[in-house]
């Protein structure tokens, strides 16, 4: 294996995807206590609480108790390098979800062990089958009261249409939850309580008629394990990496992360199991990882990420290659040459320079507002990496500033905000409003109070009478022509340029797409 390989067959670059309160946050933070990323449980919300106590547009986030911005987590641990994408959960940013979802090569679904699959889960999980990502699931919070694990795996697999198979067997839950043994190594790993101790590696068993287990649990629960486990083998196909890899089958841990119960097994499984960096698409061929030549894909910019740093910071996925500090990468949209000299790895929350990165990476490039999403490096070739949606918005307001002087300024603020992909503006062919379009309504707030702390507009959104937007097409300019002379007053632009259809209803949008079969109405636009 050449060394290039090498170094990206030991990358995991996963996201979690779960329903607020399911304990994404404190499994993230687990998984860095492991990783020795962070030193201390808790360490995550707190650097977070005092970094916001900066940052005053973040004040919605706490207020609220959600987490808005995603951002990267870079851990070793097992001799495998993690990348752990953060995403956040509230549906309100979904869209910003979906983006980082393109951006991982695998997933970790958290389910709340007494709430099983919820909401968010399941339009989660779609976006993961979209593109047919390997899963793995964590049944959280065993510690408590929970469902019956029978019933988890079955919900699991009727509601997502997935085959489930267990990779450890729980034994009691609630207050008599002593731990679970591992199904693939043959452990029993028992739970210590209290202390947020890390548990051990687990007694090695030789399989379930080990007498060890009759010394280590009381004897109705060891009764209970060896009869569960032997349904649930009946029950349950036994675990398959193809039909995993392939997004098929799902191995089910189940656990507590509060008490760092789990966290292992699921490392190790995702260390073991979970694909290293796939070949990406583009629009003319498949990228391979370890292709020698460097070449990545922006899904996400974020501004004002750290109130030291007033720049803007690009989140590039390495498609492939070995990159170093100081390289020069082709801008292939502009074709413009960008000098590497100070990109950033994150590792929790801290970001340093990073030196060197492997196809899989994420690293994060400073800019002025060069870098859009969908963007693509590249060491000279012109690739266009493809399946980077932008979604259609599902609420339209005015944004009106405060003061009418500060029109111009509302106008840039919003110009950088749409290219960030924060929120959707368009500009209407007729009148002078910008019309800002979100896909959950909590963004309006978010993105007032990003404008008066970021760019020292004050903004007020207001009501519209629009319905939706679609990004139109016609192969033939003078159809366009005609469609655009017949809905002057729903036209618009976004801020690339792209025609924009803004209809008042779902009437009116579907009378205009019969009334014009020429024109092709696109809900999601592939960013360009
Ligand atoms: P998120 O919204 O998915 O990020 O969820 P959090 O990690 O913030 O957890 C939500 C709540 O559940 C918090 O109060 C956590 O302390 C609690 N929690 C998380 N994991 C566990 C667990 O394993 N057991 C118990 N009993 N509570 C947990």
């Amino acid at each position: 294996m050449s060394p290039l390989t090498d170094e990206i067959s030991k990358r995991r670059t996963f996201a979690i995807i779960s329903h607020p309160d399911a304990g994404k946050t404190t499994l993230t933070e687990k998984l860095l206590l492991f990783g020795g990323a962070i030193q201390l449980a808790g360490a995550v919300k707190a650097r977070g609480d005092s970094r916001r106590a900066h940052s005053d547009w973040m004040k919605v986030e706490r207020e609220r108790g959600i987490s808005v911005a995603s951002s990267v987590m870079t851990f070793d641990y097992l001799n495998t390098t993690f990348n752990l994408l953060d995403t956040p959960g509230h549906e309100d940013f979904s869209e910003d979800t979906y983006r980082t979802l393109t951006a991982v090569d695998s997933a970790v679904m958290v389910i709340d062990g007494a709430k099983g699959i919820e909401s968010q889960t399941r339009k989660l999980f779609e976006v993961c089958r979209l593109r047919d990502m390997p899963v793995f699931t964590f049944v959280n919070k065993m510690d408590r009261e929970s469902r019956d694990p029978f019933d988890i795996l079955d919900e699991i697999e009727q509601s997502l249409a997935l085959d489930v198979t267990p990779a450890s067997w729980p034994i009691g839950m609630g207050r008599e939850f002593l731990g679970c043994y591992d199904l693939f190594r043959d452990r029993l790993i028992l739970m210590a309580r209290g202390k947020g101790d890390v548990p051990d590696d687990g007694v090695v068993c030789e399989g379930l008629d080990d007498p060890k287990l009759d010394q280590l649990l009381p004897a109705h629960a060891v009764a209970k394990l060896r009869e569960e486990v032997d349904m649930v083998r009946g029950l349950c196909p036994p675990f398959n990496t193809q039909s995993y890899l392939e997004g098929h089958m799902t191995p089910v841990y189940f656990g507590s992360a509060i008490n760092n119960f789990g966290v292992r097994e699921l490392l190790s499984g995702l260390s073991e199991t979970a694909p290293s960096p796939r070949p990406q698409p583009s629009r003319d061929r498949m990228v391979v990882p370890d292709e020698s030549k460097v070449s990545g894909v922006v899904f996400k910019i974020q501004a004002n990420m750290d109130p030291k740093h007033r720049d803007r910071i690009a989140f590039m996925r390495l498609c492939s290659g070995h990159f170093r500090r100081g390289m020069k990468l082709k801008h292939v949209r502009s074709g413009k040459i960008m000098n590497m000299h100070n990109p950033v790895m994150f590792l929790a929350q801290d970001r340093e320079v990073a030196e060197e990165a492997f196809a899989g990476d994420i690293i994060g490039i400073p800019n002025h507002g060069q870098l859009r999403i969908g963007d693509t490096l590249s060491e000279g070739e012109d690739l266009y990496f493809t399946g980077i949606p932008s979604f259609a918005p599902e609420y339209l307001q005015k944004a009106r500033p405060d003061d009418p002087l500060k029109a111009k300024h509302l106008g840039r603020a919003l110009q950088q905000i749409a290219e960030e992909g924060a929120a959707r503006v368009f500009k209407p062919a007729l009148g002078a409003d910008w019309i800002v379009g979100v896909v959950g309504p909590l963004q309006f707030e978010v993105l007032a109070d990003r404008i008066r702390t970021e760019y020292e507009v004050s903004v007020h959104f207001e009501q519209t009478e629009l319905y939706t937007a679609r990004w139109v097409e016609a192969v033939d300019d003078r159809a366009m022509k005609a469609f655009f002379d017949a809905n002057r007053a729903a036209m618009g632009e976004d801020h690339d340029g792209a025609s924009v259809f803004m209809a008042r209803n779902a009437w009116h949008l579907n009378k205009a797409q019969e009334d014009f079969p020429d024109i092709v109405f696109h809900k999601t636009k592939e960013q360009t």
